[in-house]
């Protein structure tokens, strides 16, 4: 019998089109390993919502590996020095993995480099990202030029089907039991809404994906309105593997119609990468440096503006209600996303990476290079242009994109009033907060703090 091979598994939690499991098999019995880091300094440790993902995640995998004659092995600690032991107790020769971009990965990856024979794939992104290159063989900054140079490559290869069989080792090592690890939440346990909306694993995300196909025609009809169901919901699978890319691409295209704008979306999670490889402190540090003076506002009053921010008690519904399906069902719908973010930053003229953090802890699909991607461009701080100056009107935004029902659904003190009083109650409504701060007043201000620093 050939040496065993370990998977290690990551962000990649799935058994189709897994490029790292399609090796091993090829080669001989396989030991797949999840490693949960809290210990490395400078890994940045997952929020709350992405352990009760994570959780749930690895039970569904183990649970398909098992019908496929394999298991799941769980170990804490430092990734390298788990799987070296790992290694020297199977007799394992080989590590196959999947590329990963966040720093703390590639670090754990040099580490893993350094003690066995790593095969690092690729897999989780439409390319291999910091392959896309502009003329001058530099990679890109900005995502139109990028997307335009990464559609030329495109279709992706065609997924490869999960192994019906994953060869098993003679003996099989310990592993911890799931339960032991405390990624649920017990007390509270705040995860009710999000057990009634998701179900994490492969077999979760392809059921995803099926229902998105039927309606992936009227995508850019409806993907701004937060009413109405018109994304895909895929990102906490896609953010942990349990679906690839090219997956996706291939059944979107098959179901027909004009989707080129759902793709683009799956373009910037791949252009986030791209940013993260260049500039991995991206979410940390302003790109345009000029912001590291900027005067954001600090103290108690900033302090209670911000719990009134994630609560979802500002006075402004549209950002009230975003607030509160995030904590509740750890996601929200990409446009509330931009209104709240802009919110926070212009409006209450908060650091954007107050706002960074508490999604990274909130969000289901949680993702260092999407998070941060997002935030600095919101906060115009980042590699492409500033849009610091473009501040979302919250009251208009919500009109204009038809959240009635949006913010019925998640403010349920504002159940009553009519389409045209509900994006900004006319009169006080009793139990709901009062505006933190006026619209024009907060977007002056914001405009006052940034001619401070261009002074
Ligand atoms: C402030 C802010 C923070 C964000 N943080 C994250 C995050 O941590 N993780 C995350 O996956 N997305 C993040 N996004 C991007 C976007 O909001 C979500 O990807 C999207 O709402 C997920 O819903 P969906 O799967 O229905 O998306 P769809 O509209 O169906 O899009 C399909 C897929 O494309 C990708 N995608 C879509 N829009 C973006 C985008 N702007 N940037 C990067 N990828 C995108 C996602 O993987 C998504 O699942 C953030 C956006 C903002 C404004």
């Amino acid at each position: 019998m050939n040496p065993s091979s370990i998977v290690w598994l990551r962000r990649d939690l799935r058994l189709a089109d897994q490029a790292a499991f399609a090796a091993a098999c090829a080669a001989g019995p396989v030991i797949p390993v999840y490693v949960l880091d809290d210990e490395t300094p400078r890994h940045r440790r997952m929020g709350g919502a992405s352990r009760w993902w994570l959780h749930h995640s690895l039970a569904s995998l183990e649970a398909e590996l098992r019908k496929a004659g394999s298991r799941l092995i769980l170990r804490r600690g430092r990734c390298e020095d788990v799987l070296a032991a790992l290694a020297a107790e199977t007799g394992a020769r080989k590590v196959h993995a999947l590329h990963h971009y966040e720093p703390w990965w590639r670090n754990a990856e040099r580490g893993v480099a350094r003690v066995l024979d790593l095969h690092l794939h690729h897999g989780n992104y439409l390319v291999p990202p910091g392959t896309v290159l502009t003329g001058s063989g530099t990679p890109f900054k900005i995502y139109t030029p990028f997307w335009r140079a990464l559609t030329a490559r495109m279709p992706p290869a065609l997924p490869v089907p999960a192994p019906q069989q994953v060869p098993a080792p003679l003996h099989w090592p310990q592993s911890d039991c799931l339960d032991d690890w405390g990624l649920l939440p017990a007390k509270p346990d705040w995860a009710g809404g999000m057990r009634a909306e998701w179900t994490p694993g492969e077999a979760g995300a392809l059921a995803r994906l099926a229902s998105f196909a039927q309606i992936a025609a009227q995508y850019e009809a409806r993907r701004n309105l937060p009413s109405r169901a018109g994304t895909s919901r895929l990102s906490p699978h896609l953010h942990f593997g349990e679906i690839s890319p090219a997956t996706i691409w291939h059944s979107v295209a098959r179901a027909g119609g004009s989707v080129d704008k759902f793709l683009g979306e799956i373009g910037w999670r791949d252009y986030a990468q791209n940013v993260i490889l260049q500039l991995p402190d991206y979410g940390s540090r302003n790109a345009r440096e000029g912001f590291d003076a900027f005067p954001w506002r600090e103290g108690a009053e900033a302090d209670a503006d911000f719990v009134a921010w994630t609560k979802g008690r500002t006075g402004y519904p549209i950002v009230d209600a975003g607030m509160r399906e995030l904590w509740a069902t750890g996601w929200m719908h990409n446009r509330v996303r931009m209104i709240v973010a802009s919110f926070l930053i212009k409006h209450l003229l908060i650091d954007w990476r107050r706002g960074e953090q508490w999604f990274w802890d909130t969000l289901v699909d949680a993702d260092y290079g999407s998070n941060a991607v997002n935030w600095q461009w919101n906060a115009g701080t980042g590699v492409d242009s500033n849009m610091f100056v473009r501040i979302m009107a919250p009251l208009s935004q919500s009109d204009k994109f038809d959240a009635a029902g949006y913010i019925r659904q998640w403010v349920p003190e504002l159940v009553h009033l009519a389409d045209a009083a509900i994006h900004d109650p006319p009169l006080p409504v009793r139990g709901y907060p009062a505006k933190r701060i006026g619209h024009k007043e907060g977007r002056e201000r914001a405009l006052s703090a940034l001619a401070v620093l261009k002074g």
